[in-house]
């Protein structure tokens, strides 16, 4: 452990850690040993991991990015937490991210950028970047992020290491600092699809502290998981045989970087060599998702960070008038620019004379959304393929003068989470025409609930 730690401070460029505090980590590594010792280990037992700072933790603090919460210290662990903690796991400490979540290349965090390991003028992608860049740089075999739009797949893709939005209801929110609390969900990144089962099987589950958790019986991703192993052995030399990939014809479409497309098009090949067939499908709203997604994620944003407002949680202005002085000023100060965008959005969006308009509108084109994803499932495909990121990492401050540039190209990402379904993301590749080789990742989405399908697929193609 200790020597994990001195990785870590000699990454320090990275900006991938927050919160280090080697006595903490140092007794978790003192405790796993005990189970060593007591032939009590499990698969995880002295792992090395590291928590994305949207996880509250006792003892390292929880700021989620943000001014707001520097010098918060949370009285309790996330559900996450707390389950890595009991699989015996040993944490490193706390992940850089985009501030409460929002954005997607870690350039919004109140705390610096990350850099990305492949390329350190690059970014690693977000919200969950820190993460995807700590297991990229292989300061940790494993960490924890969370996917409200793209989050965990996304960065996994920019960084050339997997993980998993779950199905929606599948792992516990918990003690995560909530961003969009219909969409948001926790998962796993590791370098390999393998190692993203082992972490999301610790922490799946039901939980009575989650109102949305779902009532699954314990054992359901390890046995969806198993079953699809064996049924791959049984299989022999063509395990994917009949495996019916659906291709949605609009995420094969102009904005896809050609580097991006061929890397899929390679691995589409050695699918089809695992015995695996192509199939043409449509999902035809996925340009909806956007609008769909930018209305209810800022609107359940709006109504989750009213609660910082310097009183009951977060940073308190030193000057003040009044009582509504100290909160505009405490909230000016606290939040930084993309939070704000996202607050004053939400808040237009749900306000009077607006909300049929707006609010309700994207309620709707949510559900036709997930209808197009049911049909694609239920008729024409097991399983969809297609990009993570229209294009490899972009560089450190090049979307800078247009926000609405990174919100377009989480066009591949969002309708899972308006769906709710589950998402797996793997390397398949590098983009080769830039100063350095960057990776290039693609998803495969499946129905509720086969989340250990998909992970067992995502392990045969590796
Ligand atoms: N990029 C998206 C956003 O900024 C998704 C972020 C996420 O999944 N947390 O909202």
């Amino acid at each position: 452990a200790q020597s994990a730690l001195d990785a870590v401070g000699r990454s320090a460029t990275l900006n991938a850690f927050l919160h280090v505090d080697a006595e903490l980590t140092l007794a978790q590594a003192r405790a796993a040993d005990a189970r060593i010792a007591a032939g009590q280990a499990g698969p995880l037992t002295g792992v090395p991991i590291a928590h994305k700072d949207t996880f509250v933790t006792q003892g390292w603090r929880t700021t989620a990015g943000s001014r707001m919460l520097a010098n918060y210290v949370s009285p309790f662990d996330a559900t996450v937490v707390e389950k890595l903690l009991a699989a015996g796991t040993v944490s490193l400490g706390k992940l850089n991210c985009d501030e409460f979540a929002m954005g997607s290349a870690n350039e919004n965090s109140a705390f610096g950028p990350v850099r990305n390991p492949w390329d350190q003028e690059a970014v690693p992608g977000g919200s969950s970047g820190g993460s995807a860049a700590a297991v990229a740089a292989g300061l940790v075999p494993a960490a924890t992020g969370t996917d409200t739009g793209g989050s965990v797949r996304q960065p996994a893709a920019l960084c050339g290491v997997s993980g998993i939005k779950p199905t929606y209801g599948a792992v516990s929110r918990f003690g995560i600092i909530a961003y969009g609390s219909s969409l948001d969900q926790a998962g796993p990144l590791a370098r390999s699809a393998r190692d993203v089962y082992l972490m999301l099987d610790a922490i799946a589950g039901f939980d009575a502290k989650d109102a949305t958790s779902h009532d699954i019986p314990d054992g359901w991703l390890s046995r969806d998981y198993d079953a699809s192993q064996a049924a791959q052995a049984a299989a022999g030399v063509r395990p994917l045989e009949g495996l019916r990939i659906g291709l949605p014809r609009e995420y094969f479409s102009d904005g896809l970087d050609p580097q991006v497309a061929n890397a899929i098009e390679a691995a589409l090949r050695d699918f089809e060599a695992l015995g695996a067939r192509r199939v043409e499908i449509s999902l035809p709203r996925t340009e909806l998702a956007i609008p769909a997604y930018y209305v209810i994620a800022p609107a359940e944003a709006s109504s989750n960070l009213a609660r910082y407002d310097g009183v009951r949680y977060g940073h308190r202005a030193e000057q003040f008038t009044d009582l509504n002085d100290m909160i505009s000023r405490s909230r000016a100060e606290g939040f930084g620019t993309e939070t704000q965008r996202r607050i004053l959005l939400g808040t237009y969006v749900l306000s009077h004379g607006y909300y049929d308009a707006y609010y309700l509108q994207a309620q709707r084109l949510r559900r036709l959304i997930a209808e197009d994803f049911q049909k694609a499932l239920r008729e024409e495909c097991d399983v969809i393929l297609g990009p993570v990121s229209p294009q490899a990492a972009r560089r450190i401050g090049e979307n800078s003068d247009d926000p609405r540039a990174d919100w377009l190209s989480d066009i591949y990402t969002l309708g899972v989470n308006l769906a709710g379904l589950p998402s797996v993301a793997i390397p398949c590749g590098f983009d080769t025409t830039r100063a350095k080789p960057l990776p290039v990742g693609m998803q495969l989405i499946g129905n509720h609930f086969q989340d250990g399908r998909l992970l067992a697929i995502a392990e045969r193609y590796q």
